[in-house]
């Protein structure tokens, strides 16, 4: 059942609620959600639910009416998000795991490990005991494969994971897998459960090939109920009459379980379908499906693998892989999970800043829940602190004076172009640069007071440019007056403030969450291609320090030109003959001189990193004023 308790309620009411459950042979669980905190009770003695209700301190009790409680979305409303190392799984992260079918030898796994972490995986896998089909094939290195494999995790930055196959390897796996996968075959290994759950670590459990999801369910309740709190699922092919592949990938599995439970889900594509060419796309439909990760078998000789070489991916696929899932991410509105490497820790030039320790502070315009905090919150790490200024000015003036990291400004939009006062600001602030970028597709939904209903709305709040990129939907309500405002997220603010049922305000779900506002409508935007590319800002020193490591590959650079016939030309032409690709021109005009622009222009930076030196040389020597925006990495 759920005990879902009183706001207020007092320390001593709670820990008599506590008691009263555990003295009647309960297992007790305590959840604090965004909106109330409950109690998750779970025992086999029936109870008559009505003497928890009367308890002091109790605001209401549902049962629970699933045969699995713990892993059931009724005991927990949130998703859950598992944290590996830095890394978290579960949220709006897709994260990546990937690595041999097996551990083969040390060399294998260092090798394997570099590359898979060069393209963008965050865990690696392979496998120390394989529970194989026959009894002749390879069986694994055993315990020295799982020190293979930690040492090339810890190489690399990356947590391990590595299947257990018997309660006896607990502790042994506890010492060097950072999660434990249980496999297929094992899923109804209950002792084998119950020993993984009390270990409190993370563990990957796959849908056994002939599981229904309630039985996967019922398996994540035993790890749960034993200790763990992080259970992932991983659906990687079920039984069917298909013969054409190894196993049926089973793609509805992903919007059930994330209906029926709050635990992630992850898909195993190679096992899934046994067929390496099968690889890619399976991999895609499980992403766009809503998985919250992958895991994937690559390997360098995938011809000479000792177990499961026809499904593993050579390292250019799961290269290509991993770029089709950046592309498509934003469309979903996620992100992939990345490894700690873009940010520096924060630096102590600055005094101002009032942060604890670590703690990286991101100064953006507008009110909570605007799309450049949604924009923040997908490029830095979750322990951000997001800060909420009036102007874009502010943002700059923030970084500057060190009160802030970080900032983040939008600087151009796919339906309606550049925003040209931020590119004014970043020639304005010499001392200022750009040290990444994100960009995020741009959802608007129609929001309005609670109980209100779309036949309530009267008028309609906005920024002007929501108010345009929803005129298809707002034409089909004439009668609608649309009034503009300076901020998307301002106007559900102010919406909120006035809590008149006539009023309707545009912005995204975040917006509406954060003022605890009700979607009357989701993704009313005329053109779903809404994409707008942020920059994030910082000081030199601190851009200079993250260019250190040598990662940039794009530079924005802004120059001006002799206003004579060909200067333009000339300036570019030194990019061309350098074979230097330009990504973005775009030309603004000079304060004080009409007619006369300056050029912004973006630029892959080579691999040769000293061409890109000699072209900055040869463009100083062309243009009339040339200054570096920026170098950063882009993914
Ligand atoms: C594996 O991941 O290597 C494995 C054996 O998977 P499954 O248990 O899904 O067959
Ligand atoms: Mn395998």
């Amino acid at each position: 059942m759920i005990v879902v308790l009183e706001h207020n309620i007092k320390p001593t009411d709670k820990s008599n609620i506590v008691h009263f459950l555990e003295d009647k042979g309960f297992r007790i669980r305590e959840i604090q959600g965004e909106e109330e905190t409950i109690l998750g009770a779970v025992g086999i003695i029936p109870i008559d639910l009505r003497e928890v209700e009367l308890l002091p301190g109790v605001a209401r009790v549902i049962p629970i009416t699933k045969p699995y409680k713990l892993a059931s979305r009724e005991f927990k409303k949130e998703d859950t998000s598992i944290p590996v190392g830095s890394v978290k799984i579960g949220g709006s992260r897709v994260a990546v795991i990937a690595g041999p079918c097996s551990v083969e030898s040390r060399q294998q796994i260092m090798e394997i490990a570099a590359l898979v972490r060069e393209s963008g995986a965050v865990i690696l896998r392979g496998g120390a005991y394989k529970a194989r089909t026959s009894p002749y094939a390879f069986q694994g290195l055993g315990e020295e494969g799982l020190k293979y494999l930690k040492e090339a995790g810890d190489a690399n930055g990356m947590p391990v994971i590595s299947e257990i196959v018997t309660p006896e390897h607990a502790g042994m796996f506890a010492e060097y897998a950072d999660i434990l996968q249980v496999g297929a075959r094992n899923m109804q290994n209950f002792e084998l459960l119950k020993r993984v759950g009390a270990l409190h670590k993370p563990v990957l459990l796959k849908r056994g090939p002939a599981a229904t999801i309630q039985d996967l369910l019922m398996s994540a309740e035993y790890l749960l109920a034993h200790g763990t709190n992080y259970v992932m699922l991983c659906e990687r092919g079920i039984r069917t009459f298909e013969t054409y592949t190894r196993n049926t990938l089973d793609i509805s599995a992903i919007p059930v379980v994330k209906k029926l439970s709050h635990l992630p889900i992850l898909v195993d594509p190679s096992h899934g379908t046994g067929i390496r060419a099968k690889v890619l796309p399976m991999a895609l439909a499980a992403v766009a499906a809503g998985a919250d990760g992958l895991i994937v078998e690559v390997h360098t000789d995938p011809d000479h693998a000792l177990s499961d070489g026809p499904q593993s991916l050579y390292p250019e696929q799961f290269e290509k892989l991993m770029r089709d899932i950046q592309a498509l991410t934003p469309v979903l509105s996620k992100e992939l999970a990345r490894l700690p490497e873009t940010l520096s820790p924060p630096p102590a030039y600055s005094p101002t800043v009032s942060a604890d320790q670590g703690q990286i502070l991101v100064a953006f315009q507008g009110e909570p829940g605007a799309f450049s905090e949604n924009a923040l919150l997908r490029y830095f790490p979750d322990s951000a602190q997001s800060q909420p200024l009036q102007e874009f000015r502010d943002v700059f003036d923030s970084v500057l004076t060190g009160k802030s990291h970080y900032g983040i400004i939008p600087i151009e939009n796919t339906l309606t172009g550049s925003i040209h006062q931020n590119y004014d600001l970043l020639l304005q602030y010499p001392d200022i640069r750009i040290v990444g970028e994100k960009t995020i597709r741009i959802i608007h939904n129609l929001i309005g007071v609670p109980g209100a209903r779309i036949k309530d709305i009267k008028r309609v709040y906005s920024h002007p440019q929501g108010l345009s990129q929803c005129a298809r939907y707002l034409d089909s309500y004439p009668q609608w007056e649309k009034i503009p405002y300076y901020d998307t997220a301002g106007s559900i603010a102010f919406v909120a403030r006035e809590g008149n049922k006539e009023n309707a305000g545009i912005a995204s779900l975040d917006a509406a969450r954060v003022h605890k506002m009700n979607v009357l409508k989701e993704g009313i935007e005329t053109d779903s291609q809404n994409y707008t590319r942020f920059v994030i800002i910082a000081r030199e020193e601190l851009a200079q320090a993250q260019n250190r490591t040598g990662k940039a590959n794009r530079a924005s650079l802004v120059f001006s030109t002799a206003n004579t016939p060909g200067s333009l030309f000339r300036a570019l032409q030194v990019l061309a003959d350098r074979n230097i690709n330009m990504v973005k021109l775009e030309s603004r005009p000079i304060a004080g001189k009409p007619w006369e622009e300056m050029f912004y222009v973006d630029v892959d930076i080579p691999e040769e990193k000293e061409s890109f030196q000699k072209a900055l040389e040869e463009l100083s020597g062309v243009t009339e004023t040339l200054r570096i925006l920026g170098l950063y990495t882009v993914k």
